[in-house]
């Protein structure tokens, strides 16, 4: 027996509730989740239509005597249909709950009411209005007057109500006397507020003309497109070399032949100046989706999106899920960012994401990034995605000179402040020219490592090669084995004391700058400077506007802005993404250096970047203190196949929550077994379970079980047989399991 999963209406938060009905046997090799059919349904058994969101060969409640499913509309699919089955796709391969995949691709309207704005309009001729006047103006009704001359001097014959109230002093028993004489309806519609702030204020913009290599880059992927089944691309441009020019040129095309697309962007990098460089382009079709946005806002843009008032929608992750009905591109930029995938179940990636979604509905991919992620290149060199590179930047405007500076002489040097002598020099020079500098504290990913601050050495797990993590100052932790060692008091290497864990912070770097530079004038981006609304755009934008000499931030401030007259990027704790409990700690260091060093001399005078670090001669600094993608890749993809680590292998965590910290225990030394067991011989790796790389939150136990394997589906097949055993099994009633590809 076959049965369906059914949800009669979508469209509300009616989404938990499907009904199962059973597939009748001819129906049953073509039934498919996303698919529309024919159901009766209620007292009555009328026919309605509805979504197949799941097919089972188990009926959920036995005993019971289901209705069947009476047909199949083939000819019914709609761009819910497809998001439907883009959420069956999602739940298959990243392990979430149908409800939770639902809940995450369509857009559910929450009990929000569009703004309401009522409408008078001229029901009569306008020469009968011209009559009518006349007649009214021998009476007193001077009101009524106002009214219809202000409806006959209107173009379209139509005003606002709460104008017409406030201006012509029009009240309810004048619109009362229009309705009943039929001279005038009133009626309400929906207003969708613009998204983009300010937009009126935005000139339009023609397109630039794009450079040799633009346009070679254009055709490049244009050809692509001319086969039947394009590939994605993975457009690979320095920064500054103009990939929005080519998504731009790229997304004109698609408009002109009424197509729509959708352009991811992370939503730090989603600032003003983004949104107003797509407006200005092509205006009112876009719109734009960020967090800032209340709910209401959002169902608007996706309810605009579906009725086919907008042609191009720009977003963060979620954006991804626009209910366009003739999406034929979508465009991921800065491809490598961490934010691409999502923190909750279903732990989707927007990129495979969008790569299936795409498939579905006919539209092809372009990926863009300076530093393109392990996967996308891999995966390009394999020729499964397409590769286009913008090698220079616009104008051949040079890339900045980079030093790096060796932090272990420094102490040496009698130096102990977090400012090297050298970007002291470097400032007071930038400073008496007039120019600007932007000192970057790289604080991502930081957690907690312990290393020597003489030799540099970096405690790390002997079995992973991941820096261990430091606990209640006394344990080294390993969070993908769980190896734990003792914190030494003494430099293994060289036995230096100087050995411990790593302190510094923005506020820190300021005090020193200012004591350094009192006539400097300084402003500081991080976590405590924008916590008040607009506050980001604020900063960013007086430091444009040269109100400051030097911006100190966090990571928040090496994505995509563009600032002319900045000559001087220092980088201050380049160590502190290196050193994180994760495989892709080198990746992640590399993408974040390249991108802070990309934003010294943007403008016409040549930049120059200095890397502060305790291991100048590890890979990821060399190479992006060159700017070499390329020879990074080698090296890190070497490391990556020394450790099975993606893209040489796939690797699936299973995340234990758990209050119950022994419950916890149990239940993944379990799993751990199980999987041991039925899957021994497969060349599985089965590492761990290892407490969490954050072990605790709010009172709830996190421990995590890796697996690895080169087959992507032989892991969505362990984690369908995971389900199962969860499901029967009472040890993990209190214990919630999550999954995570990577
Ligand atoms: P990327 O997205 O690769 O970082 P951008 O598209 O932001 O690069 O381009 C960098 C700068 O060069 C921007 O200020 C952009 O306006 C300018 N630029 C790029 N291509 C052109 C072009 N064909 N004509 C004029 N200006 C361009
Ligand atoms: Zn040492
Ligand atoms: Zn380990």
């Amino acid at each position: 027996m076959t049965y369906a999963d059914i949800i009669v209406d979508i469209s509300h938060e009616k989404l938990d509730k499907s009904f199962q009905y059973l597939v009748p046997e001819k129906l049953k090799e073509e039934i498919q989740v996303g698919m529309v059919v024919s159901i009766p349904f209620g007292r009555g058994n009328h026919v309605r239509k509805g979504y197949v969101v799941g097919i089972s060969g188990e009926p959920k409640v036995k005993g019971i005597q289901l209705k069947s499913v009476a047909g199949i509309e083939n000819d019914q699919e709609t761009t819910e249909s497809r998001l439907i089955a883009l959420a069956g796709w999602m739940k298959e391969n990243y392990g979430s709950t149908m409800i939770q995949a639902l809940k995450t691709v369509l857009p559910i309207q929450k009990k929000m009411k569009a703004q309401e704005k009522r409408w008078i309009t001229l029901l009569i001729s306008r020469e009968d209005g011209e009559k009518l006047l006349e007649e009214l103006s021998m009476t007193r009704f001077k009101a009524r007057i106002r009214l219809l001359e202000a409806l006959l001097q209107n173009e379209n014959g139509k005003i606002e109500t709460a104008w017409a109230s406030k201006e012509l002093g029009t009240t309810a028993s004048v619109l009362r006397y229009f309705e009943e004489q039929g001279i005038a309806s009133v009626e309400s519609d929906e207003v969708y507020r613009n998204a983009v702030a300010d937009a009126e204020n935005i000139p339009h913009v023609a397109p630039a003309v794009l450079s040799i290599s633009q346009q070679m880059a254009v055709n490049q992927i244009l050809s692509e497109w001319e086969h039947p089944d394009p590939r994605p691309v993975l457009l690979h441009g320095v920064t500054g070399s103009g990939k929005t020019e080519v998504y731009m040129e790229l997304i004109d095309k698609v408009i002109k032949e009424g197509g729509q697309a959708i352009v991811l962007i992370p939503e730090i990098a989603l600032t003003y100046q983004t949104v107003r460089r797509f407006y200005g382009r092509f205006g009112d079709k876009v719109s734009v989706i960020n967090s800032r946005l209340s709910l209401g806002e959002r169902y608007d843009q996706f309810k605009r999106a579906k009725q086919g008032e907008l042609q191009v929608m720009v977003g963060p992750r979620s954006a991804l899920f626009t209910p366009f009905g003739k999406l034929r591109l979508i465009i991921i930029d800065e491809e490598h960012e961490s934010s691409y995938k999502s923190e909750n179940s279903p732990r989707y990636h927007a990129r495979e994401t969008a790569i299936h979604r795409a498939k579905l509905e006919g539209a092809r991919v372009i990926l863009g990034s300076a530093t393109p992620s392990m996967e996308a290149y891999y995966r390009a060199k394999e020729g499964e995605y397409v590769l286009v590179k913008l090698e220079a930047r616009f104008e051949e405007r040079p890339l900045p000179r980079v030093s790096i500076i060796d932090m272990r002489e420094q102490l040496k040097k009698g130096n102990r402040l977090a400012l090297s002598l050298e970007l002291r020099e470097d400032l007071s020079q930038c400073l008496k020219k007039g120019e600007q500098a932007m000192l970057f504290l790289n604080r991502r990913g930081y957690a907690g490592f312990v290393s020597c601050r003489s030799c540099g050495h970096v405690m790390k797990c002997p079995h992973c090669d991941v820096s261990l993590s430091e606990h209640n100052g006394r344990k080294l932790i390993c969070h993908y084995c769980g190896y734990e060692t003792v914190k030494p008091d003494k430099c293994p290497v060289c036995s230096s004391p100087y050995i411990g864990g790593f302190k510094a912070g923005t506020q820190q770097i300021q005090q020193v700058v200012e004591k350094e530079f009192p006539e400097a004038r300084v402003l500081r981006m991080d976590y405590d400077t924008t916590r008040a609304k607009g506050s980001y755009e604020k900063i960013l934008s007086a430091f444009s506007r040269h109100e400051a000499d030097i911006l100190i931030g966090t990571q928040m401030i090496v994505k995509g802005h563009d600032f002319p007259d900045v000559t001087l990027v220092g980088i201050l704790a380049a160590d502190l993404s290196l050193n994180a409990d994760d495989y892709r700690s080198g990746e992640r260091t590399f993408q974040l250096l390249t991108q802070a060093v990309g934003r010294a001399g943007r403008g016409r005078k040549e930049g120059h970047a200095l890397i502060q670090t305790y291991s100048p001669d590890h890979y990821s600094i060399q190479t992006a203190a060159k700017q070499d993608y390329e020879e990074f890749y080698q090296e890190e993809m070497g490391y990556r196949l020394l450790m099975d680590y993606p893209p040489a292998a796939h690797m699936m965590a299973v995340l234990g929550s758990s209050e119950d910290e022994k419950l916890l225990e149990t239940a993944m030394h379990y799993l751990g077994l199980f999987t041991g067991k039925i899957y021994a011989g497969k060349d599985l790796h089965v590492i761990g379970p290892a407490p969490a790389s954050v072990g605790k939150v709010k009172d709830v136990y996190r421990r995590v079980l890796y697996l690895k394997h080169e087959n992507y589906d032989l892991l969505v097949r362990i984690k369908d047989r995971l389900e199962e055993y969860i499901e029967i099994n009472s040890g993990f009633r209190k214990v919630n399991i999550q999954f995570d590809f990577s």
